[in-house]
Protein backbone atom coordinates (compact mmCIF):
# COMPACT_ATOMS: atom_id res chain seq x y z
CA UNK A 1 0.00 0.00 0.00
CA UNK A 2 1.33 3.57 -1.14
CA UNK A 3 1.84 6.35 1.60
CA UNK A 4 -0.81 7.89 -0.36
CA UNK A 5 -3.53 4.92 -0.72
CA UNK A 6 -2.88 4.13 3.43
CA UNK A 7 -3.46 8.23 3.80
CA UNK A 8 -6.89 8.08 2.57
CA UNK A 9 -8.07 5.26 3.90
CA UNK A 10 -6.49 6.50 7.68
CA UNK A 11 -9.07 9.65 6.62
CA UNK A 12 -12.22 7.79 5.91
CA UNK A 13 -11.63 5.30 9.09
CA UNK A 14 -11.03 8.18 11.34
CA UNK A 15 -14.37 9.78 10.10
CA UNK A 16 -16.17 6.93 11.42
CA UNK A 17 -14.89 6.97 14.56
CA UNK A 18 -11.79 7.14 17.28
CA UNK A 19 -11.31 3.65 17.52
CA UNK A 20 -10.63 2.47 13.59
CA UNK A 21 -8.69 6.26 13.40
CA UNK A 22 -6.26 4.30 15.94
CA UNK A 23 -6.42 1.26 13.89
CA UNK A 24 -6.16 2.65 10.76
CA UNK A 25 -2.62 4.77 11.83
CA UNK A 26 -0.65 2.27 12.15
CA UNK A 27 -2.53 -0.28 13.76
CA UNK A 28 -2.26 0.55 17.08
CA UNK A 29 -3.90 -1.36 20.02
CA UNK A 30 -5.20 0.31 23.34
CA UNK A 31 -1.68 -1.29 25.31
CA UNK A 32 0.44 1.21 22.93
CA UNK A 33 -1.26 4.41 23.73
CA UNK A 34 0.52 6.19 26.50
CA UNK A 35 -1.32 6.98 29.41
CA UNK A 36 -1.49 10.84 30.35
CA UNK A 37 1.03 11.96 33.04
CA UNK A 38 -1.12 11.80 36.46
CA UNK A 39 -1.79 15.16 37.34
CA UNK A 40 -0.97 14.86 41.30
CA UNK A 41 -2.25 18.33 42.11
CA UNK A 42 -5.51 17.72 40.84
CA UNK A 43 -5.33 14.38 42.52
CA UNK A 44 -4.67 16.03 46.15
CA UNK A 45 -7.34 18.22 45.38
CA UNK A 46 -9.79 15.26 45.00
CA UNK A 47 -8.92 14.06 48.39
CA UNK A 48 -9.83 17.24 50.09
CA UNK A 49 -7.62 17.11 53.00
CA UNK A 50 -7.72 18.27 56.29
CA UNK A 51 -5.33 20.39 58.51
CA UNK A 52 -2.56 18.66 60.49
CA UNK A 53 -2.92 21.19 63.64
CA UNK A 54 -6.41 22.06 65.00
CA UNK A 55 -6.78 25.69 65.30
CA UNK A 56 -4.71 26.70 62.29
CA UNK A 57 -6.25 28.48 59.38
CA UNK A 58 -5.77 28.10 55.84
CA UNK A 59 -5.19 31.79 55.10
CA UNK A 60 -2.35 31.90 58.44
CA UNK A 61 -0.01 29.49 56.51
CA UNK A 62 3.39 29.83 54.64
CA UNK A 63 3.83 28.04 51.35
CA UNK A 64 7.38 27.11 52.15
CA UNK A 65 7.16 24.66 49.74
CA UNK A 66 10.24 26.27 47.57
CA UNK A 67 12.47 27.33 50.03
CA UNK A 68 16.17 26.70 49.56
CA UNK A 69 16.67 24.31 52.37
CA UNK A 70 19.93 22.30 53.18
CA UNK A 71 20.00 19.72 50.49
CA UNK A 72 18.20 21.16 48.19
CA UNK A 73 14.37 22.39 47.77
CA UNK A 74 11.87 21.94 51.02
CA UNK A 75 9.12 20.78 49.27
CA UNK A 76 7.47 20.80 52.28
CA UNK A 77 4.82 22.85 54.34
CA UNK A 78 5.96 23.86 57.65
CA UNK A 79 3.51 24.39 60.40
CA UNK A 80 4.50 25.97 63.54
CA UNK A 81 2.97 24.83 67.04
CA UNK A 82 3.76 24.37 70.27
CA UNK A 83 5.70 21.26 71.22
CA UNK A 84 3.24 18.43 71.89
CA UNK A 85 0.32 20.03 69.80
CA UNK A 86 -1.31 16.85 68.24
CA UNK A 87 -1.16 16.06 64.96
CA UNK A 88 -3.88 14.48 63.01
CA UNK A 89 -4.04 12.26 59.91
CA UNK A 90 -5.05 14.49 56.94
CA UNK A 91 -7.04 11.75 55.13
CA UNK A 92 -8.08 8.50 55.98
CA UNK A 93 -5.58 5.54 54.33
CA UNK A 94 -3.17 3.08 56.02
CA UNK A 95 0.14 3.84 57.83
CA UNK A 96 2.62 2.12 56.50
CA UNK A 97 6.02 3.19 57.89
CA UNK A 98 7.39 5.04 61.27
CA UNK A 99 10.87 5.90 60.61
CA UNK A 100 13.66 7.68 62.18
CA UNK A 101 15.65 9.65 59.99
CA UNK A 102 18.62 11.93 60.21
CA UNK A 103 16.62 14.93 58.67
CA UNK A 104 12.87 14.17 59.92
CA UNK A 105 13.46 12.93 63.37
CA UNK A 106 10.37 10.84 64.14
CA UNK A 107 8.48 10.38 60.79
CA UNK A 108 5.00 9.00 59.89
CA UNK A 109 4.21 7.88 56.08
CA UNK A 110 0.38 7.25 55.47
CA UNK A 111 -0.80 6.30 51.96
CA UNK A 112 -4.16 7.37 50.93
CA UNK A 113 -6.57 4.79 50.29
CA UNK A 114 -5.84 4.01 46.67
CA UNK A 115 -2.17 4.56 47.38
CA UNK A 116 -1.79 6.86 44.95
CA UNK A 117 -0.18 9.44 47.62
CA UNK A 118 1.73 9.67 50.60
CA UNK A 119 1.50 12.21 53.60
CA UNK A 120 4.55 12.59 55.47
CA UNK A 121 4.84 13.91 58.73
CA UNK A 122 8.03 15.02 60.27
CA UNK A 123 9.97 16.21 63.55
CA UNK A 124 7.22 14.81 65.61
CA UNK A 125 8.45 14.60 69.31
CA UNK A 126 6.72 11.28 69.92
CA UNK A 127 4.16 8.92 68.34
CA UNK A 128 0.80 8.53 69.36
CA UNK A 129 0.00 5.45 71.91
CA UNK A 130 -0.44 2.26 70.03
CA UNK A 131 0.50 3.30 66.23
CA UNK A 132 1.78 0.75 64.21
CA UNK A 133 2.32 0.18 60.65
CA UNK A 134 0.28 -1.52 58.61
CA UNK A 135 -2.81 -0.34 60.74
CA UNK A 136 -5.69 1.39 58.77
CA UNK A 137 -6.21 5.33 59.68
CA UNK A 138 -8.97 7.66 59.51
CA UNK A 139 -8.93 11.39 58.71
CA UNK A 140 -8.58 13.17 62.13
CA UNK A 141 -6.96 10.05 63.87
CA UNK A 142 -3.80 11.53 66.12
CA UNK A 143 -0.75 10.19 64.85
CA UNK A 144 1.88 12.34 67.04
CA UNK A 145 2.66 15.50 68.96
CA UNK A 146 4.43 18.44 67.29
CA UNK A 147 7.96 18.45 68.13
CA UNK A 148 12.08 19.17 66.67
CA UNK A 149 13.36 15.69 66.45
CA UNK A 150 15.61 15.64 63.81
CA UNK A 151 17.33 18.50 62.28
CA UNK A 152 14.69 21.66 63.12
CA UNK A 153 15.91 24.37 64.90
CA UNK A 154 15.62 23.31 68.91
CA UNK A 155 13.27 26.69 69.54
CA UNK A 156 11.07 26.28 66.70
CA UNK A 157 8.74 23.25 67.08
CA UNK A 158 6.65 22.23 64.26
CA UNK A 159 5.18 20.04 61.86
CA UNK A 160 7.05 19.14 58.66
CA UNK A 161 4.21 18.04 56.19
CA UNK A 162 4.50 16.60 52.90
CA UNK A 163 2.83 15.10 50.20
CA UNK A 164 4.06 13.00 47.05
CA UNK A 165 3.00 10.94 44.36
CA UNK A 166 3.79 7.77 44.41
CA UNK A 167 5.78 5.70 41.84
CA UNK A 168 3.92 2.25 40.24
CA UNK A 169 5.64 0.35 42.54
CA UNK A 170 4.50 2.56 45.59
CA UNK A 171 7.67 2.74 47.79
CA UNK A 172 6.69 4.66 50.73
CA UNK A 173 9.89 6.40 50.56
CA UNK A 174 10.06 7.38 46.76
CA UNK A 175 7.73 9.92 45.11
CA UNK A 176 7.23 13.23 43.51
CA UNK A 177 6.77 16.12 45.76
CA UNK A 178 3.31 17.97 45.76
CA UNK A 179 2.87 21.25 47.25
CA UNK A 180 -0.39 20.91 49.81
CA UNK A 181 -0.01 24.43 50.36
CA UNK A 182 -3.07 25.12 47.39
CA UNK A 183 -5.27 22.32 49.60
CA UNK A 184 -4.66 23.86 52.93
CA UNK A 185 -5.14 27.30 52.53
CA UNK A 186 -8.41 27.00 51.31
CA UNK A 187 -9.07 25.55 54.99
CA UNK A 188 -11.27 27.85 57.28
ZN1 LIG B 1 10.28 21.45 56.90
Amino acid sequence: MSAATFGTRAIAACASGLFFCLAALGGASAQDVVPAPVDGTALLAARAIAMPIDGVQGPALQDTFTDRRTGGSHEALDIPAPRGTPVHAVDDGKLVKLFTSVPGGLTVYQFDPAGRLAYYYAHLDRYADNLHEGMALRRGDVVGYVGTTGNAPPNVPHLHFAVFLLDADKRWWKGTAINPYPALRQLP
